[in-house]
């Protein structure tokens, strides 16, 4: 299957080619033929399977013919977060260029002056967050009565961001005979209600998730204390051939509080959160995407959903509190050929969220821990890489106080003096090991990259061209060998395979 066989014109096909696609999704290619016959449609895939091309390209043929009115935008798009609406008016800018199309963006965060104005000449599409959009629409700056075409992206995190209620009141101010349609990674009863509501008669296009053997992902959990979280992180970071990662806690604070100490740790860290506005998250990501930091430690509002991608290592700080969000964060790393690598801490506050992880995944994560001799724990799969830089673990175990660090009590060499006789035992033998899930099924899409060149992150708002990846700085700073001199916990005295 290739672009031209859906129906596109000739002008976007252009676009499409000099973006360096060359081949449709499987989303695209099922939705784009619908979209263009302006069905209304649901499309139910992942994350990161290209959910956004599938409608910015219909839409710039369809918004094609047809002229722009003050003050009533022709065609609407929903977005949950202001980093995923700027994304997606960076893909109306890539494809559209050789067409004449007005948007503007309303998002929270930034001016509206400029928005306003442009509303006020016309605009072919408006990008929006639902908040700002209510705002706007209330004090009379915008008519939605014009408004023929609607998106809901990303619909899932609409509902977990408590958004459903304004999209309810918002698709009841566009003309009923519109064309809608919507996109989401799951399909949760209250997505299945508004839909129902709201479109008629839709195609629904469901793209099953992959085989699950092709992830370039490896999949560990490590166990921790909860204090021992930091030391833990900062080992790994050192020892496991990081070269970018992304870091990801459930909390705010934690985000905020984790960045400050990697930073006085000496390495080249950033953050991103939901209490940053607008600027502050661009300009940290930017930084992520020039290299300056190797680090981001994010939360899931605040990532959900943006092009960061190709890292080699993520971190879930803490288990995800909601199994998807698993999926998404692991998905950041692993692509086009390149193994990226997949660290989940689990503390005992974590159990009940890593069971429904695994639950989700259908398997076991295997342990990421110190057993000099097996080298994995009973219920690990094949065996995952080492990484290297770590000799065996035998005498510097022996050398420790075992359970000196409560950590340490965790892993099956110090298991036969656990003082802490709640701790979980190695789960048996015969556990299922994580089908690994196919968090990022373009992986092979876009084979052209280097496999060592991390997609960069895509930077909001300015759509510059993307530039040949630059190399990024390790994560370990040069200069600061001796920062970490602690004995070395039992469960992350790795043995070199
Ligand atoms: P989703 O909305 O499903 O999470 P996106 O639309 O954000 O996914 O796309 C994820 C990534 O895949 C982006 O980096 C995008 O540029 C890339 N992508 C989308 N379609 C294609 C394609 N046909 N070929 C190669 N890469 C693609
Ligand atoms: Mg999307």
């Amino acid at each position: 299957m290739n672009f031209a066989d859906l129906g596109l014109s000739d002008e976007l096909l252009k676009s499409v080619e000099a973006s360096g696609y060359t081949e449709p999704t499987p989303i695209q290619a099922q939705a784009i033929p619908s979209v263009l016959m302006m069905r209304d449609l649901i499309g139910i895939a992942q994350t990161g399977t290209g959910k956004t091309a599938s409608f910015v390209l219909p839409m710039i043929d369809i918004l094609a013919h047809g002229r722009r009115r003050a003050l009533m935008p022709r065609s609407l798009i929903l977005e949950p977060t202001r980093e995923l609406a700027a994304q997606v008016a960076e893909n109306f800018e890539k494809y559209g260029k050789n067409h004449d199309l007005k948007m503007a963006l309303l998002i929270g965060g930034v001016q509206m002056g400029d928005q306003v104005k442009a509303l006020q000449d016309g605009v072919d599409v408006l990008i929006a967050t639902p908040g700002r959009l209510m705002d706007l629409f209330e004090r009379g700056k915008i008519l939605l009565t014009g408004c023929n075409l609607l998106v809901i992206d990303e619909a899932d995190r609409m509902l977990d961001m408590g958004f459903i209620p304004d999209i309810e009141t918002i698709c009841s101010k566009l003309p009923g005979n519109r064309q809608t349609l919507l996109f989401s990674a799951t399909m949760p009863p209250p997505i299945k209600k508004l839909a129902d509501k709201f479109l008629s008669n839709p195609k629904y296009i469901e793209v099953a998730r992959p085989a699950s053997n092709n992830t370039n992902i490896v999949q560990h959990k490590v166990r921790v204390s909860a204090r021992g979280k930091r030391e833990a992180l900062r080992h790994l970071l050192k020892t496991d051939n990081v070269s970018t990662a992304i870091i990801f806690a459930n909390r705010k604070t934690t985000v905020r509080e984790l960045a400050k100490s990697l930073q006085q740790s000496g390495f080249s860290a950033g953050e991103i959160h939901g209490d940053m506005d607008q600027s502050a998250r661009n300009a940290e990501l930017q930084k992520f995407k020039d290299g300056v930091i190797s680090i981001l430690v994010a939360s899931d509002v605040a990532a959900r959903g943006l092009d960061v991608k190709g890292v080699s290592h993520v971190f879930n700080y803490d288990t995800p509190w909601h199994p998807d969000d698993y999926v998404h964060r692991i998905g950041r790393t692993g692509r086009a050929g390149a193994t990226g690598r997949a660290f989940t801490f689990v503390a005992d506050e974590d159990a009940e969220a890593i069971a429904n992880v695994e639950k989700l995944i259908g398997g076991k994560i295997p342990l990421f821990e110190a057993d000099g001799d097996a080298g994995r724990s009973d219920d690990a799969g094949p065996p995952a890489e080492r990484p290297t830089g770590r000799g065996r673990s035998g005498a510097k175990r022996a050398a420790e106080p075992v359970a000196a660090d409560p950590v340490a009590a965790e892993s099956d060499a110090a298991a036969p003096s656990s003082k802490q006789p709640h701790q979980r035992r190695a789960p048996s033998r015969g556990g299922r090991t994580v089908q690994p899930v196919a968090a990022e099924p373009l992986a092979d899409i876009s084979s052209g990259d280097p496999v060592d060149a991390p997609e960069q992150v895509s930077a909001p708002v300015t759509a510059k061209p993307k530039q040949a990846a630059k190399p990024r700085r390790a994560a370990e700073p040069e200069a600061i060998s001796d920062e970490w001199n602690g004995p070395v916990p039992g469960f992350l005295n790795v043995s070199a395979l």
